[in-house]
């Protein structure tokens, strides 16, 4: 082992997640070390990059250089190919490139005075309830331990900190994703989302950098061959594509979580499960749960308040989370006629027009209760109440 220390605030992640948690810590005066496995902020980028524009801006967050392209909607397809398209004048989603989007985070976080250390990886994490945790890491190959007051696992969905202190929490509620970036012909504005054997357990996603680039991947339930179903989708759809690159990860897709907490140690973001399970977005919810994550330390350190408050302080985000579950499962137990026959009676009812109109990507409780004071959509009624 190498040197012994005592940190306040340690942050296991520097994804955006993490990044922003110690933003808004060393915000409230707090001392932050934040530790990266890999030895560059941002990379290996994993993610399709879409993000709402609600979403954003109602955290405050300035994208400045990442965004690289904006979309006014998305254009749904059921398993025959029938399909729903919803367009807005105006942007409702921005892409950004992942990359630049995390180094504006880390840059941030270091300009607060976040002490951030990359190449170096948490190992294991032994806890204390009301004492200081012990983290094994390695840092740039040597063995160092570290006596830390309060840790927060922002190390996403693989999460070393969730595995070590909830055991058993989240283990097998994911779906393997895989993307690849190509070159083709695509509409820059409008996200495509597409379900069908091809995708089981998910569905597949077409999201445009411009007219000529486009992420396209899919995700499947976890056991079975993303890759395969990857060759399948752009078999069945007849793509006329150029891959330039290829990534693979899992997203964790479950009902919001109960044990975030334990003691001094924390979970936020992919690492506790907040991400929307009907997209398996999880920039927006991870972003929002980390000022709650922030706020509860923040209360706790200067006023004493319980750490355990966390998972109360949380009830807001799961309450639309679980909504986002109840949907993925409505959706995932149709049959494929089933969900054929549904998207038609949708478009029938004018569902295109009222998502138009009412739709947010992030919130959908905010247009499910206006489906009750539209006439015309009350046939879509049995659907909404079984999900809400
Ligand atoms: C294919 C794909 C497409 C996606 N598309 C979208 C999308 O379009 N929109 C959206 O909102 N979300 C999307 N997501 C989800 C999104 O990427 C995550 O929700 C988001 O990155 C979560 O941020 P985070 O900081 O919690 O975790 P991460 O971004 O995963 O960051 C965790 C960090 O912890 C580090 N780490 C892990 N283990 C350790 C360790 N033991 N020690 C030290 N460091 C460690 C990792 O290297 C990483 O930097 C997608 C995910 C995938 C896989």
């Amino acid at each position: 082992m190498g040197f012994f220390s005592l940190g306040l605030i340690n942050i296991i992640g520097a994804g955006p997640v993490g990044l922003h948690c110690g933003t808004l810590l060393a915000e409230e005066g707090f001392e932050v070390t934040i530790f990266e496995e890999h030895q560059t902020v941002g990379r290996p980028v994993q993610c399709a990059g879409l993000i709402s524009r609600s979403g954003i801006e109602e955290l405050g967050v300035e994208l400045g250089n990442s965004v690289i392209n904006e979309v006014k909607g998305a254009k749904i397809f059921s398993p025959n190919g029938e399909s729903l398209t919803i367009q807005r004048p105006s942007t409702v989603a921005y892409v950004v490139d992942r990359f630049l989007f995390d180094q504006m985070f880390y840059k941030k976080a270091k300009r607060l005075g976040c002490e951030i250390k990359t190449d170096c990886k948490l190992i294991d994490i032994r806890a204390k309830l009301n004492d200081n945790s012990s983290l094994f890491l390695q840092n740039k190959g040597r063995g160092e331990l570290i006596k830390s007051k309060i840790t927060i696992g922002a190390d996403g969905a693989n999460s070393v900190v969730r595995h070590s202190v909830f055991p058993g929490v989240l283990e097998k509620e994911f779906v393997h994703a895989i993307q690849i970036r190509a070159e083709g012909k695509f509409n820059p504005d409008l996200v495509e989302m597409h379900f069908g054997d091809f995708a089981p357990g998910f569905f597949a996603w077409v999201v445009p950098e411009s007219k000529r680039v486009a992420r396209i991947g899919l995700a499947v339930s976890l056991g079975l061959n993303a890759g395969n179903s990857m060759k399948q989708f752009l078999e069945q759809k007849q793509f006329s594509i150029r891959t330039l690159s290829k990534s693979s990860a899992l997203i964790p897709i479950s009902p919001p979580l109960k044990e975030i907490s334990s003691g001094n140690i924390l979970l936020v973001g992919d690492a506790a499960g907040h991400t929307k399970a009907t997209t398996g977005g999880g920039i927006v919810f991870g972003l929002r749960a980390t000022e709650v994550c922030a706020d509860t330390i923040a209360n706790h350190l200067k006023h004493q308040h319980s750490l355990d408050a966390y998972s109360k302080n949380m009830q807001g985000i799961n309450k639309e989370l679980n909504l986002h579950w109840k949907l993925h499962s409505y959706i995932q137990a149709m049959k494929p006629g089933q969900f054929n026959s549904m998207l038609l009676k949708a478009k029938n009812a004018g569902i295109e027009e009222f998502l138009q109109e009412h739709g947010d990507m992030d919130r959908p409780s905010s247009f499910m209760k206006k489906v009750l004071f539209k006439p015309k959509m009350w046939g879509l009624l049995p659907a909404v109440i079984r999900t809400m």
